[in-house]
């Protein structure tokens, strides 16, 4: 936690805080801190700034806040995922939300086991509390807005044209002939399959829908390897 996440039921004043739970304990253990000390907050979808320690006991802790720096701008990409397996979806939720993804969409594949929408990863609780991990892992506050599409049809061709216009659709996809762009650093919609990869047919929609296939190289990547290689490659660290 390089910095505390604040919400608007955590402020008992307009610029005093009161913090329980995961981050008091994660401020008491980890960071170790004490009254007087100053340590980095950001509001929900808001700015970034200080607070400073002024009581604290087992149960919480109190900050006096000022919030002054825009967070980092987003990253202009819309990530389209094929549902992973639960184990590596937290995570790969909390490395997307890390990276500045703002706009994830998962959605299902032939080679995405059914039971993977089972997993209770999907309730808005756990969601949220993983997206939060990963803002704050990276001193971000914009939250990230994630939809889910159980039925790949519909959405290929009903929805994802639209996400593809204006702006380049790219399907990574292994063996293809395209390598993916690098330093593009403009909106773009990128499409990542499934543990199995997508299907043919699955990359022929994709390609219908406006999107391109672009490799890596030949190396064949975990999702949550190929996850932070995308971003990396088609946006610079120094803008974003
Ligand atoms: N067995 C699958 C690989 C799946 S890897 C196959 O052979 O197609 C999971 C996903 O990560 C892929 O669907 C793709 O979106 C992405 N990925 C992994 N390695 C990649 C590479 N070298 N080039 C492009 N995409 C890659």
């Amino acid at each position: 936690m390089n910095l505390a996440l604040l919400f608007d039921e955590d402020f008992i004043g307009p610029d005093r805080v009161r913090l329980t739970g995961r981050r008091r304990a994660h401020l008491a253990t980890v960071l170790k801190a004490a009254e007087g000390d100053r340590i980095p907050v950001g509001r929900v979808n808001g700015e970034l700034g200080e607070g400073l320690v002024t009581a604290q006991d087992e149960d919480a802790v109190e900050l006096a806040v000022t919030l002054t720096q825009p967070p980092p701008d987003p990253l202009p990409l819309t990530l389209v995922l094929a549902m992973p397996r639960p184990k590596m979806f937290r995570r790969v939720l909390q490395t997307v939300a890390s990276l500045g993804v703002k706009d994830i969409w998962l959605i299902n594949a032939y080679k995405v086991e059914k039971s993977f929408w089972q997993t209770p990863w999907l309730s808005e609780a756990s969601l949220r509390e993983n997206l939060v991990l990963g803002l704050e892992q990276a001193r971000d506050t914009r939250m990230p807005r994630v939809q889910i599409r159980k039925l790949f049809k519909p959405f290929a061709e009903d929805e994802l044209p639209a996400l593809m216009t204006e702006r380049p659709g790219l399907v990574a996809h292994p063996g293809t002939e395209t390598p993916c762009p690098v330093h593009l650093n403009a909106p773009a919609t990128l499409c990542i399959g499934p543990e199995g990869g997508f299907i043919p047919y699955e990359v022929d929609k994709l390609v219908a829908a406006g999107g391109r296939s672009v490799h890596l190289g030949r190396r064949i990547l975990r999702v949550e390897t190929a996850v932070p290689v995308l971003v990396g490659r088609l946006y610079d660290a120094a803008r974003y």
